[in-house]
């Protein structure tokens, strides 16, 4: 770790007191060109460490991550205001791509063909592709780092990390963590800062491979960006993502996974429920909805009866309560305002209560915008296709669910739903790492996604050798064709 010579400081504050954590320095240009020139350095001989050496890093860090799992948690509500068990969702989700990176051997193999034409053998091997960035945003500083750099140094490459600047604490135990596992000096770089740091990385020679995950116009400018430069980019941005409850569904559970998918977390999910779509009479159980949505509260990360923590920022705050405004000035109804919530004993936190509208129509911002916050808007429609067509007129593609008993019903909307993560009786299908996170349209930039098979190849250039070893000298002159034979 160096100390930073900066004079540009950010203040980390907690989210639930505005209690001053820490004080994160924005990496000079010198220092960001120190970084990668590290990583850079650091690559030459990684990239020629055994594959199985490789695992075993990945192996020692699981460990590490499991036995501190609960430090982390504790570190990261601190930073974030999450719950204390949210927080370990948040760790443990991460824990399990760096468990997926363990496979790295069998993960990264190649294709072989023999007798491509006579004793000619054509195979491919997957190269890393020297330093990554990765570009983090705040609403999982566990998790969405771990999507990144375990798997980019799994396949052999070197990592260069831009946690966000609100919540950096997590990012940075995560590194401490990873050098204690045994990594390498220089394998992975962790620099400070806000856009201008970002926009060093993107420009900067040295890096051939972006990821990003974070908001929809900075998602666009990294890859519009990135790509400009030449370098390959996955940008997973934001999203508005739509249950679509039909009425042979079991009321309960569509009640008590609406409420956690729509709230938990604050809202601060990309994966979060922000739009109820009631098929037909199954709008006969919004209220009850109303009624269970109530019965959950903020509070602060170690209340166990609280149901989230507070929103990240006041700046955050004050854009829900904005958006929730222009709802009802726009005429929706709006069943539960959690504008004035307050939480006893915690007079300066960014609280918000559960939020719900009724009769919202698709042209008021508080459907088309990415709340980001504890709302969930309802919009009510007489038939599935009506349903598909409306989630499919959305330009998000990030998550959506259905609830139904009618597997029929299930089937028609996973197979026409232009969504990339689709839960069935589900409410938020974050795909496992042996999957891929397939987030689609507005919520994504790119073609290869995150962990999984994808996050191989995307992190890898694969080398195809076609190859032919002469038993004997044969002497038969030049092939003026590009016929192999
Ligand atoms: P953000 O876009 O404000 O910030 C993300 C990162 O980009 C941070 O590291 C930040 O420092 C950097 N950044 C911010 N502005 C920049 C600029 N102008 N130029 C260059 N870099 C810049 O996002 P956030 O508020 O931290 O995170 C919330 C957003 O992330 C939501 O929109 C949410 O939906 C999205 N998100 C998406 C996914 C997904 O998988 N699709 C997952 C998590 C979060």
């Amino acid at each position: 770790m160096i100390h930073s010579e900066t004079s540009q400081w950010i203040p980390v504050t907690n989210p639930a007191t505005q209690e001053l954590i820490a004080q994160l320095p924005c990496a000079t240009e010198a220092e960001v060109n120190r970084a990668v020139a590290a990583a850079k350095a650091a690559f030459d001989s990684w990239k020629e460490v055994p594959v199985g050496e490789r695992a075993r890093l990945m192996l020692r860090y699981q460990a590490l991550l499991k036995e501190h799992h609960d430090d982390i948690a504790t570190l990261l509500s601190r930073d974030t205001g999450k719950t204390f068990e949210d927080a370990k969702g948040d760790v443990w989700r991460g824990i399990e791509v760096v468990e997926h990176a363990c496979n790295i051997a069998s993960l990264s193999m190649g294709e072989t063909v023999e007798n491509v034409a006579r004793k000619v053998d054509c195979y491919s091997y997957s190269q890393p592709l020297g330093v990554c960035v990765g570009i983090t945003p705040f609403n999982f500083p566990a998790m969405i780092p771990l999507w990144m750099f375990p798997m980019a140094i799994a396949c052999g490459n070197t990592f260069v990390l831009k946690p966000s600047e609100q919540d950096p604490l997590t990012p940075m135990r995560l590194a401490e963590l990873f050098k204690e596992a045994g990594a390498p000096d220089g394998l992975l770089q962790v620099v400070h800062g806000g856009k201008e740091v970002v926009d060093q990385l993107l420009v900067h020679p040295d890096t051939p491979a972006i990821s990003f995950v974070g908001s929809v116009a900075v998602a666009q400018h990294i890859y519009r960006t990135g790509t400009h430069h030449m370098k390959r980019v996955q940008a997973f941005a934001g999203a508005k993502n739509h249950m679509v409850i039909m009425p042979d569904a079991q009321k309960q559970q569509v009640i008590s996974n609406l409420v956690g998918s729509s709230v938990g977390a604050c809202g601060q999910r990309c994966m979060a429920i922000s739009v109820a779509v009631f098929v037909g009479s199954a709008n006969e159980w919004i209220p009850e909805l109303r009624d269970a949505m109530a019965k959950v509260q903020p509070g602060a990360w170690d209340d166990a009866n609280a149901g989230f923590g507070p929103l990240i920022n006041p700046q955050a705050r004050e854009r829900v309560l904005r958006l929730i405004e222009e709802g009802k000035a726009a005429g929706a109804e709006c069943l539960l305002d959690g504008s004035h919530c307050r939480v006893d004993g915690y007079p300066d936190g960014n609280w918000l209560g559960p939020t719900l509208f009724r009769k919202v129509t698709t042209e008021m911002s508080i459907y088309r915008e990415e709340i980001f916050g504890p709302v969930l808007v309802t919009l009510e429609v007489g038939s599935l296709e009506e349903a598909i067509g409306l989630v499919n007129a959305n330009p998000y593609g990030n998550g959506t669910s259905i609830f139904t008993a009618s597997g029929a019903a299930a089937r028609k909307y996973q197979h026409e739903i232009q969504v990339g993560n689709v839960g069935i009786n589900v409410p938020i299908p974050v795909p496992l790492p042996f999957f891929s996170f397939t987030g689609w349209r507005k919520s994504f930039c790119g073609d290869q996604h995150a962990y999984g098979k994808q996050a191989v190849r995307f992190y890898t250039e694969t080398k195809t050798i076609t190859a032919r070893w002469f038993e004997d000298d044969i002497a038969a002159g030049p092939n003026m064709s590009i016929h192999l034979k």
